[in-house]
């Protein structure tokens, strides 16, 4: 499961770890400084802990480069424009090829799922588009969710509350971050 942050992580870690063993996969090139990359990276793994899941979480290193190269030409596009669709695209290009390197190892994973639509600003069904044809792409499947519904995110919420989550302000990428600012 792909894994933006750890506060979108609480509620679908509750509610699909009852279901599934899952690996977490944080790959978040869209971050705007290694700072706030090692921070959201730490709190993830902060919240597996105390949630006492044994859960894998993969996490490359910081290089935001390819995010840039994806996105170039639309920096000025707002908050659930274009750039954010290339973003998705992005994440879930890569975690449907770390699954198929997987099965390709003989470990194969049943889905691919993304914590991403748990948030009250992320378009669920484009989400669940550029997922399903990521996956299928490779072979893979994709678990389509929209996780902010019967209450998810308002448990994202308190569950963030219970365990002392940071919670930022801002999507991750520098031009949200000037947009909130803004
Ligand atoms: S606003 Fe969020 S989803 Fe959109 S490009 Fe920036 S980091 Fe990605």
């Amino acid at each position: 499961m792909h894994a933006c942050c750890a506060p979108c992580s609480s509620y679908v870690l509750e509610y699909l770890s009852r279901y599934f063993d899952i690996t977490l996969f944080f790959y978040n090139p869209n971050m705007d400084s290694r700072e706030e990359y090692d921070k959201r990276r730490a709190e993830l793994e902060r919240l597996v802990a105390s949630m006492g899941l044994d859960i894998k979480v993969l996490a490359p290193d910081y290089d935001p480069k390819e995010f840039y190269e994806t996105v170039r030409g639309h920096e000025k596009d707002p908050e659930r424009g274009e750039r954010c669709g290339l973003c998705f695209g992005l994440r879930l290009r890569r975690t449907a090829e770390l699954a198929r390197e997987a099965r390709d190892r003989g470990e194969p994973y049943d889905y691919i799922c993304t914590t991403l639509s748990i948030s009250p600003l992320k378009d669920a069904a484009l989400l669940n588009l550029i997922g399903q044809e990521e996956a299928s792409r490779l072979g893979e499947h994709f678990l389509s969710s929209d996780f902010k519904k019967r209450e998810g995110y308002k448990r994202s919420i308190e569950l963030s509350e219970k365990y002392g989550l940071y919670r930022q302000d801002y999507c991750g990428c520098v031009f949200s971050k000037v947009d909130r600012g803004a």
